[in-house]
């Protein structure tokens, strides 16, 4: 079936739940067993056990995102962020190496740089634009090439394909992180994963209103996932499950509005005296564009730009007085964002171009000619504090 058809029919059983469309929101600690041999038994992870393991609501949403993903077993936990150091503390030990992208999400590096140091695993950041190359920096005790793509303020897109080939050459399993791209717009096992990254809060959630993480791996690597990050001892609640649930049915139609939304401001931008330069992938002129065509089926409404020089003052007067994008850290909700991005500390394996003052735009699902003269007015305002 295509992601469509998935969308409206995964993660529910209307004949389990007397043909209620939606599953219920099963919410347990206690679960009882009738029998004490049925106490004792050893269960299965997709059975109730108890309630830090989730209930029918979650297996449901775990279920549903490991098919769209395209994987086999999924883990859901209570942060984007929790998804990735579990996974990363479930499959890395002491003395073990960490080959990890220079563009990461910022609080992914900073897991690296610090609190897996701790634990005894050294981290080498590569550039982003190394394809298979990166073999020549994996080391024998190297185990995980960690990926994402695009990736997080620079928006360069990753050759996961050719990374992934270089990896598994070594026996290295690849960790990537698709949240830019949903489980809709880039299929990570096709291309090479082995472990999937979700941060749920963007636009599986989508409405600015939940926070979730999800893990999808291969068949083989679900066990030793699961228990590693079952070792963490976090809980997701089950009525937050059911809202991502219900966010799903909806990530298609809201992907493909913020994508239409997002081409249509980006070109806008390419054309303003203002703008140096606008990072997103599916613009012809992004250096990013071939990879992006040959292996996403679509773009989300997050990308980046780069605005001629001047005070910070230019910028809050363009900033502080907008009044459909909204400034706050997080995205993938229905509404547009425009924040000033740094990359002081989060680079340390290239050296990204520093022209210019870099943003980050997330286009939501209002009508594009309104933010488009939102940002015209925006731009009068930096012109006249410039
Ligand atoms: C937001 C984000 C995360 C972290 O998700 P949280 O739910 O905020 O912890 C991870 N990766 C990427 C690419 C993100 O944008």
């Amino acid at each position: 079936m295509h992601d469509d058809t998935l969308l409206t029919t995964l993660g529910r059983h209307p004949d389990k739940h007397d043909g209620i469309v939606n599953p219920p929101v099963y919410r347990a600690s206690t679960i009882l067993f009738p029998t004490l041999a049925d106490l004792e038994r050893p269960k299965s992870p997709d059975e109730n056990r108890y309630g830090r393991y989730g209930t029918e609501t979650t297996r449901e949403l775990e279920q549903a995102v490991a098919s769209l993903e395209g994987g086999a077993h999924c883990i859901v936990t209570g942060s984007g962020k929790a998804a990735i150091v579990g996974s990363l503390l479930a499959l890395l030990k002491p003395g073990e190496h960490l080959l990890m992208a220079d563009s990461v999400y910022a609080p992914t590096r900073f897991a690296a740089q610090k609190f897996l140091k701790r634990w005894g695993v050294d981290t080498t950041f590569y550039d982003p634009a190394l394809g298979g190359a990166i073999d020549e920096l994996i080391r024998p005790e190297t185990r995980v090439v960690y990926a994402e793509s695009p990736g997080s303020l620079t928006f360069e897109v990753q050759d996961l394909p050719a990374i992934a080939d270089a990896a598994h050459a070594k026996d290295c399993l690849v960790v990537f992180d698709n949240t830019w791209a949903s489980p809709l717009y880039f299929k990570a096992f096709e291309h090479g994963a082995d472990v999937v990254i979700q941060a749920g809060t963007k636009y599986i959630g989508g409405h600015s209103d939940l926070m979730m993480g999800f893990v999808t791996t291969t068949d083989g690597l679900a066990e030793p996932v699961r228990l590693g990050i079952e070792e963490l001892g976090g809980s997701v609640s089950p009525a937050d499950c059911w809202l991502a649930l219900r966010g799903l049915r909806t990530l298609s139609v809201r992907l493909e509005r913020h994508y239409r939304n997002a081409l249509v401001v980006a070109n806008w931008l390419l054309d303003q005296p203002q703008v140096l330069d606008v990072l997103y992938p599916a613009l012809p002129e992004d250096p990013s564009h071939s990879l992006w065509r040959r292996d996403f089926r679509g773009a989300s409404g997050l990308f980046g730009m780069r605005l001629i020089d001047a005070p910070k003052e230019a910028v809050a007067a363009m900033l502080d007085q907008m009044e459909l994008f909204g400034m706050g850290y997080s995205w993938g909700g229905y509404e547009s964002l425009l924040i000033p991005s740094r990359l002081t500390g989060l680079r340390t394996a290239t050296r990204p171009s520093d022209a210019g003052i870099l943003m980050r735009l997330h286009i939501g699902l209002e009508e594009p000619a309104d933010l488009i003269e939102d940002l015209e007015a925006g731009f009068t305002r930096f012109d006249a504090a410039r």
